[in-house]
């Protein structure tokens, strides 16, 4: 999970027109409500609030605080969250997922904010790719109301480290770099935009900086 900046002085004008109508969620649709997938889709750089995945299809709207928690909330764009459609697809034929992200955590109140810094930096990652955090009701969000540390999802964030340090390696080989340079360089791609699970490799490739740095 990393930090969500989301500025909430962009919301388009048409949103602040459905509030200022005392409209519902339902009446979020068409230019109005891709203006506001394509908002968070930029904001949040191309990544969901919660798994850390590019948007595959399209950027769906979670409200942080749930419509049953607060329904005054439905249309606050500082509410809004950009995430994935948290559906693990075992098999794409009969649909049979794993859900995770907004469609695991439904309607339950969350204690971990990807909005704030001092949450995010609890967060830590053991080397085969499982999310924790120092904090117990953080770890209980990220394990059982997410659901981030089912078995194929840690292996696909495992996978993408391990992709892109072995690409890594080649390259340093053939241009003779040092160890430190190379995860120097690790650490910059990590936070490139084009990878899945940036903090992920980030803290890995921090981790290995770490150990040649004693
Ligand atoms: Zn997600």
């Amino acid at each position: 999970m990393r930090l969500i900046n989301i500025d909430v002085d962009s919301e388009p004008d048409c949103l602040k027109k459905l509030r200022n109508e005392n409209k519902t969620y339902d009446d979020l649709k068409d230019d109005c409500l891709k203006k506001v997938r394509k908002l968070l889709n930029t904001q949040q750089e191309g990544y969901c609030a919660y798994c850390e995945q590019k948007f595959k299809s399209i950027v769906f709207i979670e409200h942080y605080i749930s419509q049953q928690e607060d329904n005054t909330q439905d249309l606050m764009f500082s509410n809004f969250l950009g995430v994935c459609s948290g559906k693990f697809y075992v098999d794409k034929k009969t649909g049979k997922h794993i859900a995770h992200c907004d469609t695991s955590r439904g309607a339950t109140p969350l204690t971990i904010n990807p909005k704030l810094q001092e949450h995010i930096d609890t967060i830590f990652y053991d080397e085969n790719g499982r999310i924790a955090s120092t904090n117990p009701d953080f770890n209980k969000d990220i394990d059982d109301i997410l659901n981030l540390n089912f078995e194929e999802l840690i292996e696909l964030r495992d996978k993408e480290f391990k992709r892109n340090f072995y690409n890594l390696s080649k390259f340093a080989r053939q241009f003779k770099l040092s160890k430190k340079e190379t995860y120097k360089r690790g650490l910059k791609a990590s936070n490139s935009g084009k990878m899945d699970f940036p903090s992920y490799l980030s803290y890995r490739y921090k981790k290995l900086l770490e150990r040649i740095n004693g």
